[in-house]
């Protein structure tokens, strides 16, 4: 059974946290909210209660799993080397959506980095997970609350509609504000390296820290996200296509029958009848924000078919068209 409590985002102290924390601290999983998408968490110093998170997701062993703080105190028990560039970005940064990869101490169970020699760092700014964190007492690694390589979750009903049963609680509090996966850096490559493009990007990197980046996978003989095994870590179950001619391609496909779903921007033409319409915003950031609930809106409405409207291409929709190639991936 899983339960489902309430967290007041705003003040979110009381007994649904000391609940939660009671069940991370002996080794259960505790889906929360954090600013990004919502977490399956555990006791992070525990292998057998970060191996619970794999089981309950279905998670591929070789797929790291980031680590949830909530002082920067605990950087210097999970680190063996925290580089200078690190330390500027969590300065600029933390608490927010950005996940630093530094060398790992001796404390990180193997489980947690796929057995790597690097641990990667998140400090969340969601009261919930802020809160979470610190009413536990160990740092809480967390991957999103979804079942392997499915839509990330940024509600507490969308956990449910994937983990219930697997898991033995939720912590809602709402939605999520950023709505898409931290952006990951590698900061003992020179110049770092983004992973992952997320809420934070390139230019805020250079502009807010001063720190020049890449962008890039994990150096080879490290965990990462193997691109074949991982591509479609976003993916929902109908097939996407994204597309300049959306407008066409919604037609031919619901001319062939099929139950489709377009994510349009306002100005482009109505849809037919029968089309479930979702529009999308103008906004990179906004869109984000709403991306993963439409595509569960569209999920759980049965269609066979998803089609999306090429966003536009510019720096700050880099995050945006990442999430989009790996849901569009055959
Ligand atoms: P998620 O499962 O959605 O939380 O995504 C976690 C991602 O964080 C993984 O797919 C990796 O890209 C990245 N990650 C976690 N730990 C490490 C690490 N030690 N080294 C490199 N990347 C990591
Ligand atoms: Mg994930």
């Amino acid at each position: 059974m899983t339960r489902t409590l309430e967290a007041d985002p705003v003040a979110p102290l009381g007994a649904a946290l000391s609940e939660a924390a009671e069940v991370v601290r002996r080794g259960g999983l505790v889906a929360f909210p954090t600013e990004t998408v919502y977490g399956l968490g555990a006791n992070a110093l525990s292998p057998e209660a970060v191996r619970a998170i794999f089981e309950a997701k279905g998670r591929p062993a070789a797929n790291p799993i980031i680590v949830h703080i909530a002082d920067r105190s605990d950087v210097a028990r999970l680190t063996s080397r925290w580089p200078g560039v690190a330390e500027r970005i969590a300065r600029a940064f933390w608490p927010g959506p950005v996940t630093l990869v530094a060398p790992r101490s001796g404390q990180v169970p193997d489980v947690v980095t796929a057995g790597g020699e690097t641990v990667a760092l998140r400090m969340p700014a969601h009261p919930v997970a802020a809160a979470l964190i610190q009413a536990a007492g160990v740092p809480i690694a967390a991957p999103s609350a979804n079942r392997s390589a499915r839509i990330s979750p940024t509600t507490a009903a969308h956990v449910l509609s994937q983990l219930a049963g697997r898991i033995d609680l939720v912590l809602d509090g709402g939605a999520c504000a950023a709505g898409i996966e931290s952006t990951v850096i590698d900061t003992t490559t020179d110049p770092p390296t983004i992973l992952r493009p997320g809420p934070v990007s390139a230019e805020e990197l250079w502009n807010e820290a001063g720190v020049r980046s890449v962008a890039g996978s994990a150096a080879p003989g490290r965990p990462h996200r193997s691109p074949g095994a991982m591509a479609r870590h976003y993916a929902p179950s109908a097939r996407t296509i994204v597309t300049e001619a959306s407008e066409a391609c919604v037609y031919d496909e619901a001319a062939k029958g099929r139950p489709v779903a377009w994510l349009r921007f306002a100005r482009e033409a109505e849809p037919k009848p029968g089309v479930l319409q979702l529009t999308m915003p103008d906004d990179a950031n906004a869109y984000a924000a709403v991306l993963y609930a439409r595509l569960h809106q569209a999920e759980a409405a049965g269609v066979e078919v998803i089609v999306i409207s090429q966003p536009p291409s510019g720096s700050h929709w880099t995050a945006v068209l990442d999430r989009l190639s790996r849901a569009s991936r055959a």
